[in-house]
């Protein structure tokens, strides 16, 4: 994936059957630089990322011929676009559904109807964070092993598998290893500020990362720090 700075221009794909958001998308988008390309289908995005490489897409929930979460999940296993930024685009607001979302594999979500700025700024995070993920070396902490320009986590070298954002969580923690950081930090840094995401949340995660570490004797270095967060330590105390 091409890398960019935080408020270079990016080439934007919209994913969108609504004309009308499409068009306010690429007006809030292109005022800010952005080159936007837009798609009305599943099926003609494929086209346009075949032929533009995208930093960044936006996908609706709901698309003509396919859902925009299957879409979103089978980027995922993509070794081309496993790592390109994704907001969904929804107007189901319940929390399961957003949970569903980023289960799937988006970065970020915005509920409809939202203000082009909030959009903006969702936007620009975004970026940011993936321009930091992509300019990460390889990292080695205990038996783990992060490269994180092949998203790949290794245990002894043994592939370590794991959900997208688990992985999103294990790359922050490593890069920040020994600190504690409470839940609502952890929202911040991995999935974002301005995400309304509750804060058990987190803790399905951190639960389903010890589960992939478990196998490699590596999940309790997951430590839970009661009444604080979580960190990650090197090695346990046995
Ligand atoms: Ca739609």
């Amino acid at each position: 994936m091409r890398s960019t700075t935080p408020d270079m221009p990016a080439d934007i794909l919209i994913v969108e059957d609504e004309k009308s958001i499409r068009d306010m998308l690429r007006m809030a988008l292109e005022k800010q630089g952005h080159t936007v390309h837009d798609a009305e289908t599943v099926a003609d995005a494929r086209t346009l990322m075949a032929a533009t490489q995208m930093h960044l897409c936006l996908v609706d929930w709901m698309l003509p011929g396919g859902s925009g979460l299957e879409f979103v999940r089978s980027l995922r296993k993509d070794s081309l676009y496993r790592n390109l930024p994704v907001i969904m685009v929804t107007a189901r607001t319940e929390e399961h559904d957003i949970t569903a979302g980023l289960d799937a594999g988006a970065d970020d979500y915005i509920t409809k109807p939202f203000s082009p700025r909030e959009l903006q700024s969702r936007i620009k995070a975004l970026l940011r964070r993936s321009a930091d993920f992509q300019t990460d070396s390889n990292i080695t902490l205990g038996p783990l092993e992060l490269d994180a320009a092949a998203h790949r986590l290794t245990a002894n070298g043994a592939d370590v598998s794991m959900g997208h954002t688990e992985f999103k969580l294990i790359s922050f923690l490593m890069n920040n290893p020994n600190r504690v950081f409470s839940r609502s930090q952890l929202l911040d840094h991995v999935w974002g500020t301005g995400t309304f995401i509750e804060e058990r949340t987190v803790d399905v995660h951190i639960l389903r990362l010890r589960k992939s570490l478990k196998p490699y004797s590596a999940d309790a270095m997951l430590d839970t720090v009661r009444g604080a967060g979580y960190r990650l330590v090197p090695a346990t105390a046995s």
